[in-house]
């Protein structure tokens, strides 16, 4: 029988629940782990407007670590801090993919004596539709921002709703760039699954039991397996994998909104839980042919599905319906 308990669940202060991506059950966990003096790790943007992890030691500067950065978070030093913050027995809470948190779990266990780390540390992944890689990042950020300066970066923009987000850059002359995900090329191309890290097409740490203490994602089904949980402002489901992660969520349950739900549900709507993506066909045409092109030109160009093959999807899908 499996110890995990899935949950649908949002913040009932609107404010985080706004800057959040999904239902901003992470600031909450976060939130009471400050709370208790410990240091919250998480992903955040550096100048260049790359993605690191790094350590939070303030509710004020929580705001650095929260919403999906989609594009591959570098480690750095973070596993020798966690480490070096566990043996100081401070309390820890790190969040990151799962293949992050399983690496971190390993290192801690072979580098750190005795077992005290384990009560003082805490783990949330996400489920994992895989991280893009950086060069692509990189390249599109140079050419969506003209290389004007950027102030502000969000993947989960709601301003036309949780379900229909977009990306937004906003820059320091007041303009803004906000795309829908289904228009933006590079969200695109990283929802198409075209440049993707290789091992993300054969993950390893696919499965609704986890050694993290939670997993937190987007319940997309909400609107009709849950409408009471629905506003279109963001649900998350939050899987609890243990006793403890029960407890935390007891203890918090004054800030969220909490219901139940079967394991399966979770699996049903959000299958990246249990299985990796697919690899798209193009992924090697696209790495492999610049033709001097620009990287929204080669996102879109190796996107393009010709008429006859669009028309056929069109007659398969209908037919299932
Ligand atoms: C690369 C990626 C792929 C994802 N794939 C799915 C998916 O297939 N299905 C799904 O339902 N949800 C997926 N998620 C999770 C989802 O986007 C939300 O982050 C999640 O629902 C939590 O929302 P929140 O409002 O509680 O927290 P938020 O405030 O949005 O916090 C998100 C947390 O994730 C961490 N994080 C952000 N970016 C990264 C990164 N690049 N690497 C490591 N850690 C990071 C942050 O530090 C923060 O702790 C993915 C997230 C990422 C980053
Ligand atoms: S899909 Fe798997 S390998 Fe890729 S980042 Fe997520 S957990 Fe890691």
């Amino acid at each position: 029988m499996s110890k995990t308990k899935s949950f649908a669940a949002y913040n009932k202060d609107e404010t985080i629940r706004a800057m959040s991506s999904s239902g901003g059950i992470f600031y909450v966990i976060a939130q009471k782990i400050l709370s208790e003096s410990g240091i919250v790790f998480g992903a955040a943007f550096d100048s260049e407007w790359q993605v690191h992890h790094e350590a939070c030691n303030s509710i004020q500067d929580l705001h650095r670590i929260m919403q999906s950065k989609y594009v591959q978070s570098s480690m750095g030093d973070t596993y020798t801090n966690v480490r070096e913050a566990l043996v100081s027995r401070k309390k820890v809470l790190f969040c990151g993919t799962p293949c992050q948190v399983a690496g971190l779990i390993s290192f801690l266990r072979s580098t750190v004596k005795g077992d005290e780390w384990k009560e003082l540390l805490l783990t949330i992944d996400f489920i994992c539709h895989g991280v893009p890689s950086r060069m692509v990042w990189r390249r599109y950020l140079k050419e969506v921002s003209e290389y004007k300066k950027i102030t502000n970066i969000n993947f989960r923009d709601k301003t036309n709703g949780w379900r229909n987000f977009g990306l937004r850059i906003d820059f320091d002359n007041g303009d803004s760039y906000i795309q829908s995900q289904h228009k933006d090329p590079y969200m695109r191309g990283f929802l198409n699954n075209l440049y993707l890290r290789e091992s993300c097409y054969e993950c390893g740490f696919k499965g609704v039991e986890r050694e993290s203490d939670f997993t937190i994602a987007d319940f997309w089904g909400v609107h009709e397996l849950l409408p009471d949980f629905f506003d279109d402002k963001g649900t998350s489901i939050v899987l609890a994998h243990n006793d403890r992660a029960i407890r935390i969520l007891e203890a918090v349950s004054d800030k969220v909104n909490l219901c139940e739900i079967q394991n399966d549900v979770v699996v049903q709507t959000n299958s990246p839980i249990v299985k990796s993506v697919s690899r798209n066909s193009k992924r090697d045409s696209f790495f492999a042919r610049e033709d001097g092109k620009t990287i929204s030109e080669l996102i879109v160009r190796n996107l393009h599905k010709p008429l006859l093959k669009r028309i056929k999807r069109k007659i398969v899908k209908t037919l299932h319906f």
